[in-house]
């Protein structure tokens, strides 16, 4: 067995106990500084995996991350449990996931609320986007009083930038689908399976645009090409996930029911407005998903310290982000794992 194979075990292992988790840095996420501080202390926290953008420079970020968290873990008295693995996501267009905002100047009138809206802090005091920090979210437009957010999505080079990525040390893929148009998704899907020929391939759906009759008849066409070697992300409200109490995470774990109880033999995961409750609620749903995808909720817990000036330097800050992270991912392991 090669050492690819035995990654592929392990992964499917730990799906099988119940022992995933997984740290969503952002697919629109470009911000190097913010995914390197997020991959180090998520890795030394225990995340199997770090979800990243597809792009040659964040990913190249997000392995620095994972070489730090193993030069500093031991200053904290910890000891990482297993590398995590590293994803790129990729996004049909329409997906918010991967759409960057942008501002109409000609219908702003400068009222400032998207600024205060935007978690990203990617709006500038000028009213433009900065591009690398939007992921996409939305949260600008609902307080737009003026209509003035439009969204762009750029349809990168993926033929070419995706094997680089393989090349670089991704494992696993990641489509986001939230889109009525069925054959784009089977086409990226199929383009991913070029690309991971012998790790899992994931999907991202919610149900904003499909009926759950839509959804599993989705997921059911995609299973054919990849069989076992298939994630599903089940998504709730995509980006939802700032709140920590049970309404934000109840759509996540909606979605997985519905997935799960299709009885197609994929991996489903709880994502899309997941937090510390998600475990416990899927648990006491009877919801058995094999993991849990943690993305704006985790990213929110840790941001006063991935922003600091001094974070590459200051240990008590990386020890006190490192224990509330731990702190997210026991709770939801814990539960899942019961
Ligand atoms: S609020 Fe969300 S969508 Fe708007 S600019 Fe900020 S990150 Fe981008
Ligand atoms: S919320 Fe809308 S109108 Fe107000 S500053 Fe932002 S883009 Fe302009």
């Amino acid at each position: 067995m090669n050492a690819k194979n035995e990654r592929y075990d392990l992964l499917k292992g730990l799906f099988q106990e119940r022992r995933f988790f997984k740290l969503v840095c952002g697919a629109g996420n470009e911000n190097l500084t913010e995914v390197r501080r997020l991959a180090a202390i998520y890795t030394i926290a225990g995340a199997a995996m770090h979800d990243l953008s597809a792009n040659i420079d964040v990913v190249e970020a997000a392995k620095r991350g994972v070489e730090e968290a193993y030069a500093l873990a031991p200053l904290l008295g910890k000891k990482i449990a297993m590398r995590p693995y590293l994803n790129v996501s990729i996004g049909l267009k329409g997906d918010p996931h991967v759409r960057k905002a942008l501002i109409d100047r000609g219908a702003c009138v400068e009222c400032g609320e998207c600024i205060k809206a935007c978690r990203q802090e990617a709006i500038s005091e000028g009213y433009s986007v900065e591009e690398f920090k939007c992921i996409g979210c939305g949260d600008c437009e609902s307080v737009c009083p003026a209509g003035a957010i439009r969204y762009i999505h750029k349809r990168a080079d993926f033929e070419n930038i995706l094997p680089e990525c393989a090349k670089r040390g991704v494992e696993t893929m990641e489509l986001h689908g939230v889109t009525d148009d069925d054959e784009a998704v089977l086409h990226d899907w199929k383009l991913l399976n070029t690309i991971i020929t012998d790790n899992f391939l994931s999907v991202c759906l919610d149900r904003s645009l499909l009926s759950n009759r839509h959804l599993i008849d989705r997921i059911r066409q995609l299973h054919e090409v990849t069989g076992e070697r298939m994630i599903v992300q089940a998504d709730g409200v995509p980006m939802s996930g700032e709140g920590d109490d049970y309404n934000t995470t109840l759509q996540a774990v909606a979605c997985a029911d519905v997935v799960m109880k299709s009885g197609i033999p994929v991996v489903v995961l709880l994502s899309g407005g997941t937090n510390s409750r998600t475990g416990l609620l899927a648990r006491q749903c009877g919801v058995n998903a094999h993991g849990v995808s943690v993305g704006s909720f985790a990213r929110k817990l840790v941001k006063r310290y991935v922003t600091m000036e001094d974070f590459d330097t200051n240990i008590d800050a990386l020890s006190e982000a490192v224990s509330v992270a731990e702190e997210l991912v026991r709770a939801n392991l814990e539960a899942i794992g019961g």
